[in-house]
């Protein structure tokens, strides 16, 4: 069951490879050299790997969710 929600607003991504240096179980590089997560719908056993991804992002463009629309990051 998914808890969690993952924000990502692509269009400020920078390419750096972070999120998916950081948590690659969700996030891959793209063609175009920006980066997606693989699903968007996560629990809690997936949201340490994905916290870890949006801490690491220097232009802060991933944002969690939990199930009440409060925003973890
Ligand atoms: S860490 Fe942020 S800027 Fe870097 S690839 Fe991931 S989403 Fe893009």
């Amino acid at each position: 069951m998914a808890n969690y929600k993952i924000e990502h607003d692509r269009e400020g991504c920078i390419g750096c490879g972070a999120c998916a240096a950081n948590c690659p179980a969700n996030w891959a590089m793209k063609n175009d050299s920006k980066s997606s997560p693989k699903k968007t719908a996560i629990t809690d056993k997936e949201l340490d790997c994905n916290m870890k991804a949006a801490q690491g992002c220097p232009v802060n463009v991933i944002h969690i969710k939990d199930e009440k629309g409060k925003q973890l990051i």
